[in-house]
């Protein structure tokens, strides 16, 4: 039953109403307490409510909201330098949401193309079974006839193959850019082969495309590295960042070598909202966060204590470090009893279960959260 009156219904019917957080664990309104699996779908790493967090956002809210880009803020460089420095990458463009990182990511090699008098360098290579988001561009890129269908004509150019291998096919000098994750979230947590990755990589600068790697969800720490690329030995043009930056706060973030960012001057693109400072702020301590070893050493610990545990009940998981993936035939069924003995989950593509718990899980946690899942099963 939902109490929603006045909200569309594009997110169905949901019946839990949370109302506050702490580490790894959400409360309702009646108090009742839930180990929260989901993080906010890949969002809070740090877990709800992480001091530093609320120490720097309360700073931050209490000095200096919003400005704009039309004037400059000490921490808007700070925050790009640690990004850049941390991603190998020059220049960085921040906004508000994953889906508008890939948008313009999109207008990025589109423009850098036309920049270099490419006129027909305009196709978009996808992934199937990716994910880029809702706006009409991104949109366009996630070939998935259930999020396409009624908004045709989507951007033309847009293409993706029927298998994985059959995409290397599809790149060829008309193409401005290929967009890959490297394990797809909403796909189903599905991990694209290393060597695929690489021999994509191989054939875009074969034919002078870009390599845009969509890190919104693996990046920050979720899978045990800062960016997922680095352990699938590629080296994107271009890489999308959202989810995780700002555990919570919304922003996202398109990072680029020099020679592609040039091709954004003056006027040609912008968000009144990118790069707002309170984001910002929760954005630094992330970066703090998740860029020390040891702390990526933690997800990777948690990532294999996890799959085994799911492995004592019968579970098994794919993906990696703290991004995985249990395959069932009726996950929305699971995610409904499991929410019952106090376990948030979530599904990701049609036959999955999706656990992405906030990256500061501890063992007692895992155990706790495999000892109630344990009383739903069998299913
Ligand atoms: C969630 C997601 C997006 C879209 O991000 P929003 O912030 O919801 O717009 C894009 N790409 C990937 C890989 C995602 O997981």
């Amino acid at each position: 039953m939902s109490r929603e009156l006045y909200m569309m219904n594009n997110y169905g019917e949901r019946d839990l109403v949370l109302t506050e957080g702490q580490g790894m664990f959400v409360f309702d309104e009646s108090g009742r307490v839930y180990l929260d699996f989901t993080a906010g779908i890949a969002v809070v790493g740090l877990g709800h409510c992480h001091p530093a967090i609320t120490v720097a956002l309360v700073k931050q809210a209490s000095t200096l909201v919003h400005t704009s880009n039309l004037f400059i803020h000490p921490l808007r460089d700070e925050v790009a330098g640690k990004l850049a420095d941390l991603s190998k990458m020059d220049k960085v463009f921040f906004c508000n949401s994953g889906t508008e990182a890939n948008e313009a990511a999109i207008k990025l090699a589109r423009k850098y193309a036309y920049q270099r008098g490419e006129s027909n360098r305009t196709k978009i290579v996808s992934l199937p079974g990716g994910f880029h988001g809702r706006s009409l561009g991104a949109l366009s890129i996630t070939p998935r006839p259930a999020y396409q269908e009624g908004y045709a004509p989507l951007l033309p150019r847009c293409q993706s193959a029927e298998g994985l291998e059959q995409t290397l096919e599809l790149i060829d000098e008309d193409t401005a850019a290929v967009f890959v994750e490297v394990i797809q979230g909403e796909g189903g947590v599905r991990v694209v082969p290393n060597q695929l990755l690489q021999q994509i990589e191989a054939r875009t600068r074969q034919v002078g495309s870009l390599l845009v790697v969509d890190e919104v969800q693996t990046g920050l720490g979720r899978t045990g590295a800062v960016f997922a690329f680095e352990e699938a030995g590629i080296r994107p043009d271009i890489v999308t960042l959202a989810k995780g930056l700002g555990n919570g706060l919304p922003i996202g973030a398109v990072l680029a070598t020099e020679e592609i960012a040039q091709a954004f001057t003056p006027g040609s693109h912008g968000s009144t909202f990118g790069g707002n400072l309170v984001a910002l702020a929760c954005a630094k301590v992330v970066l703090n966060e998740v860029s020390k070893p040891e702390f990526l050493h933690h997800v990777r610990e948690m990532g294999d204590y996890l799959a085994q545990k799911l492995r004592s009940i019968g579970l098994v998981s794919h993906g990696v470090g703290l991004m995985r993936g249990v395959a069932l035939d009726n996950p929305q069924g699971f995610v409904a009893r499991a929410k019952e003995v106090g376990v948030l989950l979530t599904t990701a593509g049609a036959g999955c279960v999706r656990f992405v718990p906030p990256l500061i899980v501890e063992r007692m946690h895992v155990d706790m959260a495999i000892e109630r899942l344990s009383t739903i099963l069998p299913l």
